[in-house]
C-alpha cells in the first residue's frame, strides 16, 4: 500500500493572509481530500522579529470561513506536534549538529561589519549578486578557514556564531516539480544559507525541512516564490539522509496584477479598490483597517470557487463548483505553469451566481439585517418578496437594500435626464387614469391586477403603454431602470402606489 498523503500549509504569522496564501491552503486541502490524506497547518514563526500578534487567529479564521480547516494544527494537534516552530526550537540543533559532523555545514563567526565589507568588496569587483558561497567562504571567518583549536576556543567562550550549509562547488541539483517538470540548478548559483541563527533559532530552510520530514509530509504544495529555495531543500534532504522519503514538490503559479504585468500586490488592491485579504485586518501597529472579501460582501462559497480557479481549471467548461465538487475534480496536472491574472470581475460574477442560488428566505435575512441597522422593520414576507425581485440584479447581499431601497422609501427626487426625455402629456394622462383605477379597486394589488389596470388605463387614453412605461417607472421609483415594475407595484401596494403617483404628478408637473 502506498503511503498516506500528508500535505501542509505552512504560513508565517507576519500579517494578514494574502489571497495567494489562501489559494495555497485550498490546493493543499483539495489534494489531501482527493487522496484520502491529511491536511496539516504548521505555523512557521522562527523569525520572531517579524511575528505579528493576531496573525495566527487571522489564518485560522480565514480557513474556517471557507470551510477548509486543517486536520492537524496548533489548535487541533495530531501526533506530530507541536505545530508551531517556536515550540519546536530544541529539536533543530540536533540536525544542524548532524550536518556539522558530516561536513555538510560549518560554523561562521563573521560579524555583520565583516559581512558588509565582503559585500562591498564583491560589489566593487562587479560581482552581480555578492554572496557567502563556495568561493567567498574561503576568505571569511568560519570553521573551514580557522584552525580547529581556534574554532573550539571561540565556541567555548560563547562567541556568537551561525551555522551555514556547505554548498558543493560543482554539482547539478535536480528536482522533478509536479507543476513545472524537471528543474535543474547548478550548485554554483546557490549560496551557503544560514541554517541556525546566532539566537539559537533555526532559519526557515532548516526548520521547514526537518519539520516536513518529522511530520511525514509527502507533497509540498506552495507558491512559486519558493522555487529558488527548492534546490537547497533537495540538498538538505540528501545531507540529512532523507532523500528516499523526500516529498514531491508542486510550485503554484504566481498571481499577477489585473493587467498581467508583475506580481499582485497590496498596492494594486488599494489602487483598484478591491480586497486582497479574505477577512478584514487591523494592523496592530498602525491601527489601519483593511476590509476583506467577507466584509466587501463576498459569499464564502463564491470566494472559494474564485480562488480555486486562480491557477487551476477542470479542463472543461464548468465554472461553478462546490467544495465537494472541487475535491472530486482537482488534480495537480491541471495547475497551470504561467501566472494567473487577478480579475475582480470574475469574483463578482461568482458572487452573483451564488447569490441567485440562495432562497428568498436566506436573502431576506440579509435585507432584514441591513434594515435593522437603519432601525427599520419589515415583515419577513415582504422582505422575501423584495429579495426575490432584487436577486437577479444584486452582486452583493448589501445591494438588496442599497439598490432596493426605493421599495421601502418613496423617492423624493426624480432622475432629471429621464424626466426631460419621458415626462410628457401621454405619461401624465396614463398615470392619472391608472391612479383612478387603483382608487376604485378594493382587492389587494397583485402584479397581474396591476398589469391589467395599467393596460386598461393606457387603452382608455388611446396611448401605447410602451411609450410611457419609463415615465411610469420614474414616477414610482424615481429612476428610469430597475427590476420588474409589476412586482414592485405588488410590493408597494395600492395606497403607497397612489401616494407616489400623486407626489410625482405634483413634482414633475401634471398637465
Ligand atoms: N513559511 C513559508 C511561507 O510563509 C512556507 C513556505 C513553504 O511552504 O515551504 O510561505
Amino acid at each position: 500500500m502506498s503511503k498516506e498523503v500528508r500535505v501542509r500549509f505552512a504560513p508565517s504569522p507576519t500579517g494578514a493572509l494574502h489571497i495567494g496564501g489562501v489559494r495555497t491552503a485550498l490546493y493543499n486541502y483539495l489534494f489531501a481530500r482527493k487522496n484520502g490524506g491529511k491536511f496539516l497547518l504548521r505555523i512557521e514563526d522562527t523569525d520572531q522579529n517579524r511575528y505579528v500578534p493576531g496573525a495566527e487567529d487571522y489564518i485560522k479564521n480565514s480557513l474556517d470561513w471557507i470551510g477548509i480547516s486543517p486536520d492537524e494544527s496548533p489548535w487541533t494537534p495530531g501526533d506530530c506536534g507541536p505545530y508551531r516552530q517556536s515550540e519546536r526550537k530544541t529539536m533543530y540543533m540536533e540536525y544542524a549538529q548532524y550536518l556539522l559532523e558530516k561536513g555538510h555545514a560549518y560554523y561562521a563567526f563573521d560579524t555583520s561589519e565583516e559581512l558588509e565589507a565582503m559585500r562591498q568588496r564583491l560589489t566593487a569587483a562587479r560581482v552581480v549578486s555578492p554572496q557567502y558561497n563556495s568561493i567567498t567562504r574561503t576568505q571569511m571567518k568560519n570553521s573551514l578557514t580557522l584552525p580547529a583549536d581556534e574554532v573550539k576556543a571561540r565556541l567555548d567562550s560563547g562567541e556568537p556564531y551561525v551555522i551555514r550549509i556547505k554548498i558543493p562547488r560543482k554539482e547539478e541539483v535536480r528536482l522533478n516539480d509536479m507543476v513545472r517538470g524537471w528543474v535543474l540548478v547548478h550548485s554554483n548559483s546557490l549560496d551557503d544559507k544560514v541554517l541556525m541563527k546566532s539566537d539559537g533559532m533555526p532559519t526557515y530552510h532548516l526548520a521547514n525541512i526537518v519539520d516536513d520530514h518529522l511530520m511525514g509530509i509527502t507533497h509540498v504544495i506552495r507558491g512559486e516564490e519558493w522555487l529558488p529555495s527548492a534546490p537547497l531543500h533537495v540538498l538538505l534532504y540528501r545531507y540529512l539522509g532523507w532523500e528516499d522519503s523526500m516529498p514531491e514538490f508542486a510550485h503554484l503559479p504566481l498571481l499577477l496584477k489585473p493587467d498581467g504585468n508583475g506580481k499582485l500586490s497590496k498596492r494594486d488592491a488599494e489602487k483598484h479598490g478591491f480586497p486582497i485579504f479574505p477577512l478584514e485586518w487591523k494592523d496592530p501597529q498602525s491601527g489601519d483597517m483593511v476590509a476583506g472579501f467577507k466584509e466587501a460582501g463576498y459569499l464564502p462559497e463564491a470566494f472559494l470557487n474564485f480562488i480555486a480557479f486562480l491557477g487551476w481549471n477542470p479542463g472543461d467548461q464548468r465554472e461553478l463548483f462546490t467544495l465537494e465538487e472541487l475535491i472530486a475534480a482537482f488534480s495537480i496536472e491541471r495547475i497551470g505553469k504561467s501566472g494567473t491574472k487577478f480579475d475582480i470581475n470574475k469574483a463578482k460574477w461568482y458572487n452573483e451566481q451564488y447569490l441567485r442560488h440562495k432562497s428568498d428566505r436566506e436573502l431576506a435575512a440579509y435585507l432584514l439585517a441591513d434594515l435593522e441597522k437603519e432601525r427599520m422593520t419589515l415583515s419577513t414576507e415582504k422582505a422575501e418578496k423584495i429579495a426575490s425581485v432584487m436577486k437577479e440584479r444584486a452582486t452583493f447581499p448589501s445591494d438588496l437594500w442599497n439598490e432596493g431601497k426605493f421599495m421601502l422609501v418613496a423617492p423624493d427626487t426624480f432622475d432629471q435626464q429621464v424626466a426631460e426625455k419621458r415626462w410628457n402629456q401621454d405619461a401624465i394622462a396614463v398615470l392619472k387614469a391608472f391612479r383612478n383605477h387603483l382608487q376604485d379597486e378594493t382587492e389587494p394589488l397583485s402584479a397581474e391586477s396591476a398589469k391589467s389596470m395599467l393596460a386598461a388605463a393606457a387603452a382608455s387614453e388611446d396611448i401605447k403603454l410602451g411609450k410611457v412605461m419609463q415615465a411610469v417607472r420614474l414616477a414610482v421609483t424615481g429612476v428610469g431602470a430597475g427590476p420588474d415594475l409589476m412586482q414592485i407595484f405588488e410590493i408597494l401596494g395600492r395606497e403607497e402606489l397612489i401616494k407616489r403617483i400623486d407626489f410625482a404628478l405634483h413634482t414633475l408637473g401634471n398637465q
